[in-house]
Parts: structure tokens; sequence; C-alpha cells
């Protein structure tokens, strides 16, 4: 789709009588669908202005429905606005600055340790709850209910994993009764650069069907968010950048839940290197596993890097699957909300477009017709994958590195350690894991030594020897 700056106001007539028993609401949508859906609908809706990428529209509920069954493979295809000046000024936004985020792949032994203790029965036990609440609309009490429970069980994991740096809040919204809830994760170096994956919480069925239980959509998103969640408290991940994990509200009726907090980050001006979402992860329903969505929108540095990542992390072995690309259309998901605020956003989906899940949006969106959560786990292998390389682990500060002023080596569980500037005694050890996290530390008073680490298991460490003239040198080394 080309993108112009140039708007097309198109002058409202004012005979244009609208039914009377219809709800109507401001929204933007994809331009040519607009042009398309005013001429099926003509008393239905109005095109307030467009540009070429883009149009404000004030749409009735029935042109909704016709939008949502008719042109997207998955979302609404519109994003709802909460006003007249809202809808213009969305076709007018400038895109900020981009935080540049340096994307590498460094984190080898740990990220493995994670992909290993991926369990699909844990995604399915969360499927299964969410699906059990019946329909998660947005206004329904059960859907805020699902969001609160989803807090209490968050909390529960936190708390048993004794972590005081991660915490969980409701956000509360303008345009929708059921709240959204947010998981972070205290960045340790850089706790200003935030690092998000997200998923929506709510369900909606067609209008003929009035049970929509979203296990597809979009329980397994967020059961496969809380997987990852899992997997970094069983490894005690400190991350180097904050991490947040959003359960978002009202996703089905216009991205309004995503959209909100996405609006406040950006008026607030936090620095969101990256954002990823996670709808719809466990039906399999094309050749490829996940399939990278290319639509304008989405961020081609960071669709590269996930590419990158499964080809570094997937291409063989125990934890191999595939990738192809598609494309999701206008107002396809939640991420579409924070690319609008000029925010690096991608979204691997579970199909290619047009081959995903037949039974989203009805009552047979069941875990019984997935069966199985094989290709979820495949997400929450990717997804943890972005977190760690993305967020990376704790950094130690590192005042005076120099490999030549420290000789060590292990041998037989021992770590040796020898000063070659002898002017100043080490005066402090401390051993951190691939997590950043302080497994050791022992006050010593000496220029060479050594330590033992028999009780230590096998992996990749960190080294920090702090000097009496206060200087610190770090070393990395592997205990086999
Ligand atoms: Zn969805």
């Amino acid at each position: 789709m080309k993108k112009s700056i140039t708007l097309i106001l198109i002058l409202l007539l004012t005979a244009v009588s609208f039914a009377q028993d219809s709800k109507f609401i401001y929204a933007t949508m994809d331009a040519a669908d607009a042009v398309y859906f005013k001429t099926l609908h003509p008393d239905e809706m109005t095109i307030l202005a467009s540009n070429d990428y883009q149009a404000a529209v004030f749409i009735s509920e029935e042109v909704t429905h016709s939008i949502h069954d008719n042109v997207t493979t998955h979302g609404p295809g519109y994003i709802f606005r909460s006003s007249k000046e809202k809808a213009l000024e969305a076709l007018e936004r400038v895109e900020p600055k981009k935080l540049l985020i340096d994307y590498t792949i460094t984190e080898d032994a740990f990220v493995n340790e994670c992909l290993d203790l991926v369990d699909g029965q844990k995604i399915e036990d969360v499927i299964r709850v969410l699906e059990d609440y019946g329909t998660r609309y947005h206004t329904r009490p059960q859907a805020e209910q699902a969001v609160l429970d989803l807090q209490t069980r968050w909390d529960n994991m936190i708390s048993a994993a004794g972590r005081t740096d991660i915490h969980t809040r409701i956000f509360t919204h303008v345009n929708t009764p059921m709240p959204s809830v947010i998981l972070t994760i205290d960045g340790a170096n850089t706790p200003d650069e935030f690092v998000i994956i997200g998923g929506h919480i709510d369900s909606t069925a067609s209008p003929s069907d009035d049970d929509a239980p979203g296990a597809d959509d979009d329980a397994s998103g967020i059961a496969t968010l809380t997987e990852m969640v899992r997997v970094l408290l069983a490894k005690n991940f400190v991350p180097n950048r904050t991490i947040e994990v959003m359960a978002f509200a009202a996703e089905e009726v216009g991205l309004v839940g995503s959209d909100e907090i996405a609006a406040k980050y950006a008026v607030d001006g936090v620095d969101v290197a990256a954002y990823v979402q996670f709808d719809m992860t466990a039906y399999k329903g094309s050749a490829e596993d996940i399939y990278i969505t290319t639509d304008p929108y989405n961020s081609t540095e960071l669709n590269d890097f996930l590419m990158e990542l499964m080809d570094h992390y997937n291409g063989s072995g125990a934890h191999a699957f595939t990738y192809g690309t598609t494309i999701c259309n206008y107002g396809c998901s939640d991420h579409a909300s924070w690319a609008n605020y000029g925010y690096n956003a991608a979204f691997p989906f579970e199909a290619a477009f047009g081959e995903h899940n037949p039974n989203i949006h009805r009552a047979g969106d069941t875990f019984a017709f997935l069966n199985n959560t094989d290709h979820a786990v495949k997400f929450a292998k990717l997804g943890l994958e972005f977190l760690i390389e993305a967020a990376k682990p704790q950094i130690l500060s590192v005042e005076d590195f120099s490999e030549l002023a420290m000789n060590i080596y292990v041998k037989n569980k021992t770590l040796n350690y020898q000063l070659k500037n002898t002017a100043s005694n080490v005066k402090q050890l401390e051993i951190f894991n691939v997590a950043g996290q302080k497994v050791f530390s022992d006050a010593l008073n000496n220029a060479s030594g050594e330590v033992k680490l028999e009780h230590f298991s096998q992996g990749f460490y960190i080294s920090k020897f702090v000097l009496e003239n206060g200087h610190s040198l770090t070393q990395k080394f592997i205990l086999n």
C-alpha cells in the first residue's frame, strides 16, 4: 500500500440520514475498503477524510460487523476512535522517531536452556481456563473477571519465584468497561527502554453465534505469553531492558485497549524498543509453522530480527520449526496500535493469509478443536528468543576491563585467578550466572588464589573481581 500525506477532504452531505436504531462510531480503516463499503452501505457510513492509506469514517454497528466479516483475515479491520477529532487526528499523525535497537544474537547458552523448559501442557491449562468463561466479549462481566483472574495467576507466579523486581497492574480504559493487565519485569541497567509482548484477552462471536470461547482467538496467545513468563521465572532471568507482557481489553471492537495504552506510552514519551503481538498461536493451517506478517505498518527491521532468530535457534535440532511470510491487512491486531504511534511492531501469525483457524469468532473455537499445543509451543519459543535477545540479560558494569589484567582458568571445578598488576589486591569476588544473577560472593585479600565451585552446575558464568583500588575486572568462564 502506498502512503501519502495528501489529505483529500470529502464534504459531508447534510442530507445524510442514518438508520434510527443503529449505534454509530468513529473509526479509521483502509482507504480503499472505505470506498467499497460506502457503496454497499451508503446510508450507514460517512467518509470524513482520507489519504492514500487510510480513511476516517463514521459507521454504524452493522457496517462494523460487515467489515469484520468480509475484509480481513483476522482483526476487526478498523480502529475505533473516540471522537471525530480523534479520527481525523489519526490521519495526520506524524511518525515519531523510533528508538534504535542493536539487534544481536549473543545469548545462545541461556536461550537454549529456556527453550528446553517450554511445556505445552502449561499452555493447554491456561487455554482451558480462559475458554471456560464463555464469551469474553468486552462488555460482559466475565471479560473483566478473566482479566482480574489472569492478574492473580501472574501475581502468584511472581511471588512463588520470590521476585520483587516484577509486578502487575490493571490498566483501566475510557472506551470499554473491560480493563487490560500489564506485567512488568524491571530492567536492571536500562529500565527506561521497553521490550513489550502482548495479546488480547477478549473474544467475540459473529451475530449468529452467542458463544465465543475464543480458545485460539486469543486464549492461545495469552497462554503462550504466560508460558514465556513461567520459563523466565524458572530461570531467574533478570533483563537489562524492561520487559512488559500485556493482555489487552476489547481488541475485537477496534483495538480499543491497545490503542489507549500505546497512546499513553507515546504521550509519556516511553521508549518502546520493540513490540511483538501474539494473537492466535495454536492452529496449524499452512505448510510452514510461523508466518511473519509483512504489512507496511510493521517494522521490517524487527521482522528481519525475528527471522534471524528462527534461522539461528530453530533451523535444526530439538527446537526446529519453519516460517514463512503473509499479510494481515489494516488494523489486523493490537500491534497496529503500537505501529500507529511510531513504535517498531511485529506480528508472527499461526498460518498464511486465509488458512488460519476457520472456527474463530464462533462457538467452535475450542481447545477440543485445536486438540494440542504443538503449534503454540513454537510461538512460546520464538517469544523467549525475542525477549532474551532484545532485552538482554543484566549487563554487569565493567570499569576497567582488560583480559591482560587478570588470568583465570577453571580446573576440577576450581576457579584459579592471578592478578597481573600486583600493585593492587583483589578484595571481593562475585560470580554471576548467564541470567545475570549473583550466585557467589566472597571477600578476599590477595593477588592470586583459587575458589572451589563444586556445587555449581555446568554452564557459562561471569566472574567479577573488585580490586582495592576500586576498579573491577570481569571475565566470562565455562564450568564443565
Ligand atoms: Zn484475535
